[in-house]
């Protein structure tokens, strides 16, 4: 019997510092599916991959995330990477004195429980730097230190690339891109998604959304999916904004 990858939200509650932030939040990704998360900001968006990705500060009050049937809040937040769940904000930091190729390959290795030989790694490298259209002179400079917003993005697409996530959560990968880093990063994440991967977009503005075209929309307000539905949603919601939806 062949097992289908899935990653399943069930009636998920979140608390932050006693209060209550997700409501109840339901949600089903497979490899190849690409859905956008939609929502005002404060509505909750950020506390769902928080949460995710097993922030102690994001507690799970109610509900379950299970990873291809794996109950997620078992896992340790390196666990949860190793079994395939990417998040965008992962390594955000600096750190000075390391370079970006040594960075990702220390990643790789920890994920992949392996130890790939350092040309065999350059080799994958510029592999997907190419198809991310990704100046290679970048894998040598030191991890963030000076990167600008939209190398920052690309370099979470990038790691995302390298580690071969089944399920990865990007967070407001769209701010601070420019209309041709957005093109990029964009169709850099179309290519990823291909059947193996799925992702989940968060997003408030529908810029990115534009070129990415997912196959599923949902929109987050106050803790609660209030609408899902295709990729018009995201279109009705640039027209209208959010306000008409919190009437529904
Ligand atoms: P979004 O990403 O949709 O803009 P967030 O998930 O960041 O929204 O925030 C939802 C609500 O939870 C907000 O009211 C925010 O102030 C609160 N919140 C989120 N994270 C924290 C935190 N670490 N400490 C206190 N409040 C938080
Ligand atoms: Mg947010």
């Amino acid at each position: 019997m062949i097992l289908l990858s899935k990653l399943k939200i069930k009636d998920l509650h979140v608390n932050v510092e006693d209060k209550e932030i997700l409501k109840g939040v339901n949600l089903e990704i497979k490899p190849g599916e690409i859905h956008a998360l939609m929502g005002p900001n404060g509505s909750g968006k950020s506390t769902l991959s928080f949460a995710l990705m097993g922030h102690p500060k994001y507690k799970i009050t109610k509900g379950k995330v299970t990873l291809d049937g794996k109950n997620v809040m078992d896992l340790s937040v390196s666990e949860r990477a190793k079994a395939g769940l990417f998040l965008s904000f992962q390594y955000p930091v600096e750190i000075p004195g390391v370079s970006l190729a040594n960075f990702l390959r220390t990643s790789y290795n920890e994920i992949k429980d392996t130890k790939i030989n350092v040309m065999d790694f350059m080799d994958m490298l510029h592999d997907k730097m190419d198809m991310l259209k990704i100046n290679k002179k970048f894998a040598g400079r030191n991890l963030n230190v000076g990167f600008s917003g939209g190398e920052k993005k690309r370099t979470e697409i990038l790691q995302m690339a390298v580690l071969e996530p089944k399920f990865g959560i990007l967070d407001e990968t769209d701010s601070g891109l420019d209309v041709d880093a957005l093109k990029v990063v964009a169709n850099g994440v179309k290519k990823l998604v291909g059947s193996k991967l799925g992702v989940l977009i968060i997003t408030h503005y529908q810029r990115i959304l534009h070129h990415i075209k997912p196959d599923y929309v949902h929109v987050l307000i106050n803790g609660k999916f209030v609408k899902s539905g295709n990729y018009k949603l995201a279109e009705k919601i640039e027209k209208t904004g959010y306000d008409k939806l919190k009437e529904v």
